[in-house]
């Protein structure tokens, strides 16, 4: 007898670059990391805006989906240094952070090279991506600082780290936790992957595939060069 391929087992035999979102994206969500890091950003815009916290905790939210970050906001809105914003806000404790192995394994497998495409600072991607025992696997991290703090979804965001990279668009596969931020990336016509609990209820067109096991995903999925 035959085992059936399960239904979401994806065809990845063109991708030769592997573009992977950090937060929420290679840890879990439900860890909650990001919410000491948004904690931080409240204090921070609370401080500069002069708000008692729970305004600036709505200002925040205003600034992140107006703008895409809340860094963006307040550089908008606001002088401030960005590398002191990036430094405070992201001087968290890891230890919500727990290493998946079965995680790093099937990313090492990946055929090809693998990026870090994301809107949080080169050094707390170098910190997490270190913490969760992935930092020999990628081979460069595309930040925030990288992208002259224009965060994704912008389209000219792509555009830079595709040039910077030399990254074909159409032999690459785009991992993020974000449904908005797969919508450019689709444009460019690469391959977009929704990653989290809340990816199966997506409905969105420009999302191929989801999944709220991304390890599960990528060691199930076919790849280049290998028969399985
Ligand atoms: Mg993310």
């Amino acid at each position: 007898m035959t085992a059936a391929l399960a239904p979401d087992v994806a065809d990845l035999r063109h991708v030769e670059t592997w573009l992977f979102d950090l937060d929420n994206t290679l840890y879990p969500a439900e860890s909650e990391f990001m919410a000491l890091i948004e904690g931080k950003m409240t204090d921070f815009v609370a401080r500069e805006a002069g708000l008692p916290l729970e305004e600036a905790r709505l200002l925040q939210r205003r600034y992140f989906g107006e703008h895409g970050t809340t860094l963006a906001g307040l550089m908008a809105h606001h002088e401030i240094d960005p590398k002191a914003f990036l430094d405070e806000v992201h001087d968290v404790a890891m230890d919500r952070l727990v290493p998946d192995l079965v995680l790093r394994d099937a990313i090492a497998a990946l055929p090809g090279r693998r990026l870090i495409f994301t809107n949080g600072s080169l050094g707390h991607a170098d910190r997490v991506l270190r913490h969760l025992g992935l930092d020999h696997l990628f081979e460069d991290v595309f930040a925030i600082e990288t992208a002259d703090y224009l965060p994704k979804p912008a389209l000219a965001t792509f555009e830079k780290m595709t040039a910077r990279h030399g990254v074909v668009p159409r032999a690459a596969a785009f991992f993020e936790d974000s449904e908005k931020n797969l919508a450019p990336a689709a444009l460019l016509g690469m391959t977009t992957v929704l990653v989290g609990a809340q990816a199966p209820a997506s409905t969105a067109a420009f999302v191929h595939h989801r999944t709220n096991d991304l390890a599960g995903f990528l060691t199930a999925a076919r790849v280049k060069d290998q028969d399985r």
